[in-house]
């Protein structure tokens, strides 16, 4: 595909704050000079989102999925992902963590249910409520902030029941909510959709924390009190806790293409494709004589003539600066290493003795098209967890979506 400027989608200032909420790039704007773009863009694939969600649902028993789609969407930017996702009868809703995503969701044109997984100041709540997202209550005093709530709108107030099972980050602590529970049941003013629970992803405090939650689940039941449906599952329990699937799953990296925890043996379980790729167009092709250096602090120093290919991508657009310690980028046919130093706009790959690269060529750092640039390889290859890989991507980067 020919990329130029006009066919890029990039985010506005306020769509980077927001997490993402997307402007097409008006035509005032910025001028499109109908050149090829050398600054780093990603495209994200429709089709590989859909492949991984297939492959979550049939090692998920086909459960519903609640996509999470914090941090811009993993980095694939948050609207235009969700709507893609919303479009698959398998995505029951959205989740996220900030309120300005919540709202960014509905802003645009999200219909399905929508989860925030925090807390709030009532006014957000209020607004999240108006644009009926349902709220994560685990507080202590969320009788008397419902009331608040209810004073100044018509809406029903949905919500889900946020655990704390042994995680010790959010969520009511399980052992003191029962009592909590059932009051919340009896107001009419609440409709409880679910409830909820996050993993430490300990092999065997995930099993420990499974049981507190079922058992809390049944306790509630036989009581007569219905907590609607029970999730827990995040990309980790999807692959490797069968039991944890409950009602829905709550997936967040994998169906961006991303193993969670261990690569080989997730791919073995089934298979995910990156549904993005990060390119950009080389910007530099030299040759450094013997003992010339490249990049901060001369890290790398040539001991024979070698050609280096400079990239107009760095840690600002989200290449991490670890990315020096094994990470490759695909130019044309062949994936190169990033040497020397990742400095804030740029890096640089070591093409070898021959000149294999042209001024201009597209490199691609993340994508599917080569097993070494396969965001779950460049973790492996550099130590950087994936989960930094994805989500410390520019928001601000333009994105197309095909
Ligand atoms: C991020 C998150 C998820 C998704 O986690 P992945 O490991 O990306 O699948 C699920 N639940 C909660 C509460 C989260 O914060």
């Amino acid at each position: 595909m020919k990329l130029t400027r006009r066919n890029l989608i990039a985010n506005s200032v306020l769509g980077a704050i927001t997490g993402g909420a997307l402007t097409r790039m008006g035509s005032g704007s910025i001028q499109d000079s109908g050149d090829e773009r050398f600054d780093p863009w990603i495209e994200v694939s429709a089709e590989a989102l859909k492949f991984n969600l297939k492959q979550l649902q049939s090692l998920a028993g086909k459960r519903p999925v609640l996509a999470v789609v914090k941090n811009n969407a993993y980095g694939l930017g948050l609207v235009p992902t969700a709507l893609l996702l919303e479009q698959e009868p398998g995505v029951l809703g959205f989740a996220v963590v900030k309120v300005d995503a919540a709202l960014a969701l509905r802003a645009g044109g999200i219909k399905k249910p929508i989860l925030h997984m925090g807390t709030s100041s009532l006014d957000a709540a209020r607004e999240m409520v108006e644009k009926e997202i349902q709220l994560s209550l685990y507080r202590e005093d969320e009788a008397e902030r419902i009331k608040q709530i209810k004073r100044k709108t018509e809406k029903a107030i949905l919500a889900h029941l946020y655990l704390d099972t042994g995680l010790g980050r959010l969520g009511m602590p399980y052992h003191r909510a029962s009592d909590w529970i059932t009051e919340l049941a009896k107001r009419s003013d609440l409709s409880i959709q679910g409830c909820f629970m996050g993993f430490t992803e300990d092999p065997e405090f995930d099993r420990v924390q499974l049981r507190r939650f079922v058992e809390l689940a049944a306790e509630l039941k036989t009581r007569g009190v219905d907590v609607g449906r029970l999730h827990a599952a995040s990309s980790n329990g999807v692959y490797h806790v069968p039991e944890a699937r409950l009602d829905m799953v709550r997936p967040g990296i994998s169906l961006y293409g991303a193993y969670p925890t261990s690569p080989k043996e997730e791919m073995a379980m089934a298979e995910l494709r990156p549904a993005l790729s990060m390119r950009c167009r080389v910007v530099r092709v030299e040759q450094l004589r013997k003992g010339d250096a490249a990049g901060y602090g001369r890290k790398y120093v040539a001991t024979e003539p070698t050609w280096i290919a400079t990239l107009p991508a760095g840690h600002v657009d989200g290449v991490p600066r670890d990315f020096v310690k094994g990470a490759r980028v695909l130019i044309g046919e062949d994936s190169y290493p990033i040497v020397g130093a990742v400095s804030a706009s740029h890096c640089m790959v070591e093409l070898g003795p021959e000149r294999s690269v042209e001024l201009g060529q597209v490199a691609t750092i993340l994508g599917p098209e080569h097993p070494d640039i396969h965001p779950s390889q460049q973790s492996l290859a550099t130590g950087v967890s994936v989960y930094d890989v994805l989500m410390h991507l520019n928001p601000a980067l333009p994105k197309t979506y095909a």
